[in-house]
Parts: C-alpha cells; sequence; structure tokens
C-alpha cells in the first residue's frame, strides 16, 4: 500500500472515531459531526471556525453561502474541493453559532491535529480571526495579519499558515471581496514555494574537514 493510501486508511478511522465523539457537552446538541471533507493527501487544508445550522444538517464543512464563496475563490486559482481538504476548529456546531469555549476547543484539539498529521499539507489556510488566532497563537486581528505567510509547527507536522477573511465577511461587506480574491491568488504562488522542513528531515550536514596531519614540530609537545 502507497504511503497516501495508508494515511487515508488511518484517517478514515480517526473519522469513524469521531462521527460518535463525546468528549464535550456539544455531542448533546449536534446533529452531525463535520469531521471536514476533500481530499486526505491535499497540499492546502483550510480550517474555518466551526459548522453552521446547515453544515450540521448535511455534516459537511462550508456548505452554507460562505461554502458557496469559497467554492468560487478556489474556482479563481483553479482548484476544486477535491483537490483540498476543509476543516473547522470545531467538528460540532455551538448553540445558535454561538463562540466555540475552551473545553470544547481543547476536546477537538487532538482530532485536528490528528487530521494535519495524516493529510500532511503544505499549506494551512485559516478562514477568519477565530481559527487564525487559534492556530498561530497570536492575538494580533485578522485585518493585520490577513495574506502574509507564517510557519508554525502544528503538532508533529511544520506547515505554511496563511491567515485569510472568513468568507461570511466579505458576504456581510462586499467591498472585501475583492481583497479575498487577491489574497487567494497569493495563498496559489505560496503553494509553488517548497514546504518548510519538517522537524523529522534528516539534517543536511557539512562533511567533516579532513584531519589535518600533525606538523612534526608541535610533536614536541609530547615529549618525554
Ligand atoms: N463557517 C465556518 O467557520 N465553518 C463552516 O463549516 C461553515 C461556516
Amino acid at each position: 500500500m502507497s504511503d497516501a493510501a495508508a494515511r487515508r486508511e488511518e484517517l478514515v478511522r480517526v473519522y469513524r472515531e469521531a462521527a460518535v465523539c463525546t468528549r464535550c457537552p456539544l455531542a448533546a446538541t449536534r446533529t452531525t459531526v463535520v469531521f471536514g471533507a476533500g481530499n486526505a493527501d491535499a497540499d492546502l487544508m483550510f480550517i474555518g471556525e466551526a459548522p453552521g445550522a446547515e453544515e450540521d444538517r448535511r455534516g459537511l464543512p462550508f456548505v452554507g453561502r460562505a461554502g458557496g464563496l469559497l467554492n468560487e475563490l478556489l474556482a479563481e486559482i483553479g482548484l476544486g474541493r477535491d483537490s483540498v481538504f476543509i476543516a473547522n476548529t470545531l467538528m460540532c456546531r455551538p448553540p445558535g453559532n454561538r463562540d466555540p469555549q475552551p473545553d470544547e476547543l481543547d476536546s477537538c484539539r487532538p482530532y485536528l491535529l490528528e487530521k494535519v498529521r495524516l493529510i500532511e499539507p503544505k499549506v494551512i489556510a485559516t478562514l477568519g480571526n477565530f481559527a487564525t488566532k487559534l492556530i498561530t497563537g497570536n492575538q494580533t486581528g485578522i485585518t493585520k495579519v490577513r495574506g502574509k505567510p507564517q510557519t508554525h509547527q502544528l503538532g508533529e507536522r511544520t506547515v505554511h499558515v496563511f491567515p485569510i477573511l472568513h468568507p461570511a465577511a466579505a458576504l456581510r461587506t462586499p467591498r472585501l471581496r475583492e481583497t479575498m480574491s487577491q489574497d487567494f491568488e497569493s495563498l496559489s504562488r505560496l503553494l509553488d514555494e517548497p514546504p518548510p522542513p519538517q522537524v523529522s528531515d534528516p539534517v543536511e550536514r557539512e562533511p567533516a574537514p579532513a584531519p589535518v596531519a600533525p606538523r612534526d614540530d608541535q610533536l614536541d609537545f609530547f615529549a618525554p
């Protein structure tokens, strides 16, 4: 079995476990666990905030209006949903779409790290303020950090992180649509860059210098 097929098989195992997860109170109010969807060997992974009502009903991420805009932006750079993987910081819908709570994020984090470990993305695009702050561990607002690549260690994986506005923001404020197009262009260029080096990559060492033969006059130091 190829390496990619083995990683996909393990992702399916994680999905089966997540589909019946009861690690946090959201298990009681959700309809469906939204594990994430797309290509299990994608170079590009998106991380949004949490499923909304439509996602909760259908069990798929970004299938409402924000998802429609995400599809359009992907098409602009020649990508489809089947070539990327889309996930969220939380797999279950918070009631009334309230902000995710720390205990919910803690419960879901191991699943998110497993997705990153098994998919091995080169670039993670964080969608909106919430996901960007959580993934980068930095509280600077999205309007300052959007469109600028960063490098982060997520579990075992080192990735380029590329913060983008949440598509819902561009639906609320139409002038932001053009900003999003520009950021997707930059994202496309970042995907052409080499992946960041992994901690596990073998270190290329300088060849050891050739031993220098001792000069005869130094041999005197060892004289009895
Ligand atoms: N908003 C998100 O952040 N995630 C979804 O899956 C849908 C809407």
